[in-house]
Formats: C-alpha cells, structure tokens, sequence
C-alpha cells in the first residue's frame, strides 16, 4: 500500500505522530494511531490529539526516542517530543478486574493490539490507523459510524460495570455527535444509571462540561433524563429549558446549568473552581438585571461578556426583553463612562469629605454618585462631584 504521504490524505498535523511510529516500526514493534482521533478522521472531523499505541514497552519508548517525558509510566503512557511537538504513546494493555466501577485493579501490558481494543469502551473508539492509513476495526466501527450509532464494545452491562463513567460517556458522545446510543447499549445504562454515584465528581464534571459545550446540548440533557443518569446525579436535567441553548464555553454551560436550576451550589456539588463561581454569579446578577429592566448604572457594572452572556440566556429562557442587543450597547456607549471603575471619585473621598467612619453607606453613596453622573446630573470630576456630594447631603 502507497504511504499516505504520497497520497496526499494525510492530515498535516498527522506527520509527527506518522513520523514517531515509523522509528517504532524500525526498531521492531508495531505502532498505530488509535482511539478519538481514529475515530475523527473517518467522521472527517479535526482531531489534534493523536494517540499512538504501541507494543513497546514504555522503557523500550523511552529507549527509542531522545526526548520522551514520563507522564504515567505504571499506565503504560510516555509522552514522546518529536519536532518539539508532544505525542502521547502508550503501550498496549488490558484492563484487570474492576471492584470499584471505577478503574481497573491493576493493568497488564500485552504484545497483542486485538488485546488492546477490547479494553476500549465504544466500537467507533476501539478502531486503529496504521502508517499507510489501514483501519484495524474489529468490532465494527466504522459500520456503527455510518449509521451514527454509540455501541458498547463487547457486552454493555460488562463494560458498565467495570467502570460506571462510561455510560456518561456515551451521553456525551451522543451529544457532540447527534448520534443514537444502540439499544443494548442504552438498556444496560438504564439498568446500572445508579452506580454513575461511585465516580468522582471532577470526572463527571468533565463530561457534563463536555454535553453543555457540544453541537448538541439538548439530545445529551434529554438522553441524561432517558436514561436515568439524571436520577443519580445533582440538578434538573430539562431538556425543554435547553434548546436553544448553544455555546462552546463551559463556564456559559455552567451558568445556564445553575440559571434554569435556580441553585448555584451546583456548583460546588460538581466541584467547579473560584473562578467558575466568580462568572456564574455575575452573569446571573446581570440576567436578573435584564429580565427586570436594566437601569442604565446596572449597563456599567457588567463586562461586555457578562451582558452579552446574560443577554443571550434571556433569549434561551424565552424571556420577553423590549431592547436588542445592538441597542443596550448603543445605551452602554452612550454613557458618560464605559465602567463603574471610571468614576473620578473612590470611597476615600467620600470619607474625606465627610469625616464619617468607613461603612454600608459608602457603597450606598458611590452607587448615588455613579446615577448622578450616568443621568447627567453631575459631570464626572472630582471636583463635581465633591460639591454635589455636600450639596446633597446638606439638603438631606
Ligand atoms: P475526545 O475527543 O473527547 O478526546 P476521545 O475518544 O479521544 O474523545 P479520550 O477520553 O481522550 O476520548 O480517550 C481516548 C481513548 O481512550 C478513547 O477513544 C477510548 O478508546 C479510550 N477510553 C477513554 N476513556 C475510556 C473509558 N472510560 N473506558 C474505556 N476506554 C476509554
Ligand atoms: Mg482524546
């Protein structure tokens, strides 16, 4: 067979993981593209991540190749650098006995790439690419591709059972896909949903994460609810509430997760970081903003993305808002300042001013100032702002 080089179907980015398995190949093992990014290159999808397996042994890996970097050797996993470009080759292995639906008891490293697949959780990610671009497909991926169908490899309650995050998995290949989970496959996710409770959070965070940000974000909400994993895990999972919703940012998931849930403790439940929690309190302040009519201060204590956010969330929630977007940033333009942080005067002056001890008040009189100078009433100086703070306060 012609080299796929010379054939010009190479995927560019491909080359240096063509490159890393040819030196395999020369120093007397085999080597093969294989998992997500296999499956990507016949659904002709971009796929930067390629993973190689191998039937070197990490040490024999580490022997071949100049710079290699130990990522998870007790895994089998070396990191190869190859024109600088990191490569993850792992050697082949299976997977013993799983007693805590998690992760297997020990894993044992094979000469066999048959050995290897098996051990893989999808028909259409337990297919190999060799060099010259042949697929090794023993269980019939590319037949469960065409016709856009997630299937176990092997017997699903088996595979199920052995680790429990699988079957999210599934969900959330169906959702960046908009393929159909097969029968067996989804019957035996019906049957064990209950043991998704035994994964760690962070993982499950991971593939929920994975759902909100894909092409189809209501298939994999509603196949959550079909099959049953909604029932196990924290939130409401409506898939009604979920279709227009589109994003490719997992923070704007997060937030429209918690926003049609009424509850951002989800957040912690799921163990999303600070900064998570940060976004999602700020775009869900400004949503509330919008859906009550925003006041013209509100437009300058959220950032364009927050607003932005917000605003497309009151189109997701069918919310009537009487102003298009174009005309709350011509609003927000229109605005003597751009940001709550431009005003001329701090909480400083206003204790300087008035010879009152720091208190509530000063964020209740910044707010004042900052209406006064949005309405026009004072110009923003600091000057002008010291005499209408003592001609206010005089009068009261
Ligand atoms: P993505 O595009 O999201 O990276 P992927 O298919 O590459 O999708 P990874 O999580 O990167 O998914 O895993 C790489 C490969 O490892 C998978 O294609 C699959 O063959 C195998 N794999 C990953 N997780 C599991 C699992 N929990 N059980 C069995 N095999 C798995
Ligand atoms: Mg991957």
């Amino acid at each position: 067979m012609k080299e796929w080089s010379q054939r010009k179907m190479i995927p560019k980015q491909w080359q240096n993981a063509i490159d890393v398995i040819n030196h395999i190949e020369q120093a007397g093992f085999e080597a093969f593209i294989v998992g997500g990014a296999v499956r990507d290159y016949y659904l002709k999808k971009e796929n930067n991540d390629v993973d190689i397996t191998t039937s070197a042994l990490p040490e024999e890996i580490q022997a071949i190749f100049p710079h290699t970097i130990d990522v998870g050797i007790a895994h089998g996993t070396v990191l190869v650098l190859h024109q600088e470009e990191p490569i993850e080759v792992t050697t082949y292995r299976t997977e013993s006995t799983y007693t805590d639906h998690r992760r297997p008891d020990a894993v044992h490293f094979v000469r066999d790439l048959a050995e290897d697949l098996k051990r893989r959780d999808f028909t259409m990610n337990a297919m190999a690419l060799s060099r010259t671009g042949e697929f090794i497909d023993l269980y019939d991926g590319r037949k469960h591709i065409d016709e856009r169908l997630i299937c176990a490899v092997g017997n699903a309650e088996e595979r199920f059972t052995e680790d429990a995050l699988r079957m999210l998995r599934a969900v959330r290949f169906a959702a960046q896909l908009n393929f159909k989970i097969e029968e067996q496959t989804f019957a035996a996710i019906q049957k064990q949903a209950a043991s998704i409770t035994l994964i760690a959070m962070e993982r499950i965070q991971v593939e929920l994460s994975k759902i909100f940000m894909s092409p189809f974000p209501a298939q994999g909400i509603q196949y959550m609810q079909e099959s049953q994993l909604a029932k196990y895990l924290a939130g409401d999972f409506d898939e009604a509430a979920w279709q227009l919703f589109q994003s490719d940012n997992r923070q704007v998931g997060w937030a429209y997760f918690c926003l049609v849930n009424q509850d951002v403790t989800l957040l912690t439940h799921y163990r999303c970081s600070n900064k998570d929690k940060q976004f999602v309190k700020q775009v869900l302040a400004a949503y509330e903003c919008l859906v009550k009519g925003i006041e013209k201060r509100q437009l300058l204590y959220f950032e364009g993305e927050i607003l932005r956010t917000a605003y497309q969330f009151t189109l997701w929630q069918k919310q009537p808002i009487n102003i298009t977007w174009e005309q709350l940033q011509q609003q927000k333009l229109a605005l003597p300042i751009q940001s709550a942080k431009q005003l001329a005067i701090t909480g400083q002056d206003l204790m300087a001013w008035s010879h009152k001890k720091r208190g509530p008040w000063i964020k209740d009189m910044l707010d004042a100032a900052l209406q006064a100078v949005v309405n026009g009433d004072v110009v923003n100086d600091k000057q002008q702002i010291k005499e209408w703070f003592h001609a206010t306060n005089d009068e009261g």
